[in-house]
């Protein structure tokens, strides 16, 4: 199965993002882990991501597609899995499908997490995080919902989009995932 999952900070995208890779055997593909390691190991895609990383700032499409179209270009290439966190512009979910296509590997679904945002302002600000103030929570969600609207219409129009209530239970929400797969693979 090969699958994108969204989800606003706060969702439990990570979370459920790993749960649907260990129980339905997919590589979990994080661009956040991938940069995070080429920073630590200071390769030349580490350094160019490095100074967006710390300002909190999207890093160049050019480098997270270029990472990306490698990966999947390789020979033992991941056939099964989740992308979390990639792709975040329209301009990555283009250059997405055309290594998809390449690669004969087309995509079966991509689940969005809905969480209301006033229940992801209590969980995150919960976390006691300094940065975490109403008013940061906020200013985040904002940012996420301009950010994706134009990325999750991308797939509506695709006919793949499958949206997901996000609250409640960690295994509750992972089972609710589960039945809208199984709708979808058997509906496409
Ligand atoms: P994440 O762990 O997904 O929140 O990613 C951590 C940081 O890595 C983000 O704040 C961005 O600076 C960068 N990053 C991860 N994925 C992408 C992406 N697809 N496009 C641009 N920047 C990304």
């Amino acid at each position: 199965m090969r699958l994108i999952f969204f989800g606003p900070p706060g969702s439990g995208k990570g979370t459920q993002a790993q749960l649907l890779s260990q129980r339905l055997g997919l590589a979990h593909i994080s661009t956040g882990d991938i940069l995070r390691e080429a920073v630590r190991q200071d390769t030349p895609e580490g350094r160019l991501a490095k100074p967006y990383m710390s300002a909190g700032r999207l890093v160049p499409d050019s480098v997270v597609n270029e990472i990306v179209c490698s990966l999947f270009r390789k020979k033992d290439r991941p056939a099964h899995f989740v992308m979390d966190g990639y792709p975040r512009t329209i301009d990555q979910a283009e250059q997405f499908d055309e290594v998809l296509h390449e690669q004969g590997l087309a995509l079966d679904g991509v689940l969005s997490l809905k969480v209301d945002d006033e229940e992801l302002i209590r969980r995150l600000s919960g976390r006691g995080r300094e940065d975490d103030s109403v008013d940061t929570v906020r200013k985040r969600l904002q940012i996420f919902h301009s950010l994706y609207q134009g990325l999750l219409d991308y797939y509506r129009k695709n006919g793949l989009l499958v949206e997901v209530p996000g609250s409640g239970e960690k295994e509750a929400v992972h089972q609710r995932l589960l039945q809208a797969l199984d709708g979808k693979v058997k509906s496409s």
